[in-house]
Formats: C-alpha cells, sequence, structure tokens
C-alpha cells in the first residue's frame, strides 16, 4: 500500500523552483524539503554537517553525496511527509537519483510527478545576478549551471523512461507556472 506520494522539483538554478516548491507546499500543506536550503542553514549554524559542506556551496559544487543521502533518509521518513512532500534540489545527480527510488520502495513512497522548469540559459543568468545571495556570484552561478548540465540535466532522460517527466515553461510569471503546477497535481 503506497502511504504517501510526492513531488520532485528538477531544473537549473534560478528556474524557480525553490519559489515554487515553497509555495505549493502552502497550498497543498505538504512539507517543502529542499536541500539547498538545509545546507545554507547548517553552514550559518557552524553544524558539523556545515563545516563540511561550506567549501562545496562557496564553489557551486555539488556536496559530496555522503553528506547527503542520510539527511534525505531520515527527513523523509519523518511522519509528516505521509500527506506527501515536495522535494527541491535533490535528487541533483544519478547517483541520487537511483538513492532515492530505493528509498521511497523502502518507505511506500512513490514520486508520482517530476517537474522540469524550462527556463532559457540567459534568463538564469540575469536571475541569478539579481537575486543576489550568498553563493550567488557571477563565478559560483557559472560553475553550478555548468554542474547542472554535467550531473542533473541527465536525470532529465532518467525521468522521462519512467514516464514520470512533466516539462513547465517557467519563463513566465510566477503566478502562471504555479496555476500550471497545481492543474498538473490536479489533473
Ligand atoms: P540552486 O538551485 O539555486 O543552485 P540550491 O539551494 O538548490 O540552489 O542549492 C545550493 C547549493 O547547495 C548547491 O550549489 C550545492 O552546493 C548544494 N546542494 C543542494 N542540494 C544538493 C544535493 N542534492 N547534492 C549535492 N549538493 C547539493
Amino acid at each position: 500500500m503506497i502511504k504517501a506520494t510526492g513531488l520532485i522539483f528538477l531544473g537549473p538554478p534560478g528556474s524557480g523552483k525553490g519559489t515554487q516548491a515553497q509555495l505549493l507546499s502552502k497550498l497543498a500543506g505538504i512539507p517543502h524539503i529542499s536541500t539547498g536550503e538545509i545546507l545554507r542553514e547548517a553552514i550559518d549554524l557552524q553544524t558539523p554537517l556545515g563545516q563540511q559542506a561550506k567549501i562545496y556551496v562557496e564553489r557551486g559544487e555539488l556536496v559530496p553525496d555522503s553528506l547527503i543521502l542520510d539527511l534525505i533518509r531520515e527527513r523523509l521518513a519523518q511522519a509528516d511527509t505521509e500527506q506527501g512532500w515536495i522535494l527541491d534540489g535533490f535528487p541533483r545527480n544519478v547517483n541520487q537519483a537511483i538513492f532515492l527510488d530505493n528509498l521511497l520502495s523502502e518507505l511506500n513512497h512513490r514520486s508520482e510527478h517530476v517537474v522540469n522548469l524550462e527556463v532559457p540559459q540567459e534568463v538564469l543568468v540575469e536571475r541569478l545576478l539579481l537575486r543576489g545571495r550568498k553563493d550567488d556570484t557571477e563565478e559560483t552561478i557559472r560553475r553550478r549551471l555548468q554542474v547542472y548540465q554535467d550531473q542533473t540535466f541527465p536525470l532529465i532522460e532518467y525521468y522521462r523512461q519512467q514516464s514520470k517527466l512533466c516539462a513547465v515553461n517557467g519563463n513566465r510569471l510566477p503566478e502562471e507556472v504555479t496555476e500550471s503546477l497545481t492543474k498538473m497535481m490536479k489533473g
């Protein structure tokens, strides 16, 4: 028996997945799990995880899987995920995606939709520069987009083969994107 179904956000840095994930989580009353946010908080609080992750996040590299996988396992096993969940920033490479598939079947959860928010590259760079988060310097942005191309982009094909991929045009007003996403979740 499936206990919970979830939504996975793919999409490059700057595609708006964090904004949309947060909104949908409020609308649907299910938790928003952002690995980027978890890591930034750990870095600010200087926890052991934060101390290990800092150098990677500042360079725009992925942190090693060993820092992320247990964290996801523990988070998805918490009781508040039983009505569903939204993952933002995980999985980010093929190893993480395979881990997640195994974890979800262990927990009797299922990923129903995998959303790829599509935004042209030049718009992404513009948005990220405007956003000005701590790790949004021009050099890190370039690095993060490259890491996305090399490691995360292959997941689009991975989920297409599982017939879970939903491409959504992210180059529109945020409320238009939200509308498409809520329709998708209902449909
Ligand atoms: P963005 O999508 O804008 O790059 P995130 O908040 O998702 O921002 O991630 C910020 C940083 O946190 C990434 O550049 C990376 O260093 C790290 N990170 C987040 N999620 C993961 C993950 N699943 N695996 C490895 N590193 C991650």
